[in-house]
């Protein structure tokens, strides 16, 4: 199961709760903003993840996978491996 486009694990979000998020994959907005671009490229890519793309992992996911404040260092481009298996 997967539980975002770019990666993120919403069990290790704190937004979770605090926000009532049940994961973009689940909603049309994200609640942080009108739309994702990671979000927006994928689906309009009509693919379940960013792993499954072949331009993985462009600059947009890694500008925000590597963002010093909002960024987790790479590990969401991880996870899209693991899920792309
Ligand atoms: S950054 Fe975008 S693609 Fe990633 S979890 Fe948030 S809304 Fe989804
Ligand atoms: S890896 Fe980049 S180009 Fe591919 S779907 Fe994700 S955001 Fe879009």
């Amino acid at each position: 199961m997967i539980e975002s486009r770019c990666g993120i694990l919403c069990s290790e979000c704190d937004y979770r709760e605090k926000m009532n998020c049940c994961g973009c994959v689940n909603i049309e907005k994200p609640f942080w903003g009108d739309s994702c671009p990671v979000k927006k490229c994928c689906e309009s890519k009509k693919m379940e993840h960013c792993g499954k793309c072949n331009d993985f992992p462009c600059d947009l996911l890694k500008q925000f996978a590597y963002d010093k404040e909002q960024g987790d260092n790479g590990k969401r481009i991880e996870q899209c491996k693991k899920w792309a298996g």
